[in-house]
């Protein structure tokens, strides 16, 4: 998609530090690593997200994305990994071209914090808030 650059990297019109990639997959070096070894695994076409994206896709980027977690732990000796991806501005994505966060941990104060608020009136709403869901199932 012309003005992604997500799409430009991936046809390799702008530069970037990559990892893998196949006739379908690329994973680069976030730019602005939330920890050492913090990659970006996004499919070569444009989809907007993880929400739009066809499950053929979905499931060759999620398999890269395993691998890639698997080896943070054993070549960089993280002790964890994130693994995530963020639909739309309002969760947190900057970049509308789908890729999937893979954030090698070392530590719980390192670079990435997650956190959640209490929310206790939504603990009382749970069997109206799962009815809502499973209507759409
Ligand atoms: P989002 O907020 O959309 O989930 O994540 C976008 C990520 O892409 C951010 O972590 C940001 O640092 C990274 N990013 C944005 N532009 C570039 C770029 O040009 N090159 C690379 N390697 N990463 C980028
Ligand atoms: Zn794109």
């Amino acid at each position: 998609m012309k003005d992604c650059v997500f799409c430009k990297i991936a046809n390799g019109m702008l530069p970037s530090t990559k990892v893998y990639e196949d006739d379908d997959v690329i994973a680069i070096l976030d730019i602005n690593p939330a920890t050492r070894g913090h990659t970006l695994v996004m499919p070569k076409t444009h989809y907007d997200n993880f929400l739009s994206t066809p499950r053929e896709i979905l499931t060759k980027v999620m398999i890269v994305a395993q691998r890639l977690g698997q080896i943070a732990m054993k070549q960089l000796h993280a002790r964890g990994v994130n693994i995530l991806t963020n639909c739309y501005p309002v969760a947190g994505q900057s970049v509308l071209h789908f890729h999937v966060h893979v954030i090698p941990r070392y530590d719980t104060t390192d670079g990435l914090q997650i956190s959640m608020k209490d929310m206790s009136e939504e603990k009382i709403n749970l069997p109206t808030i799962a009815k809502e869901i499973t209507k759409g199932m």
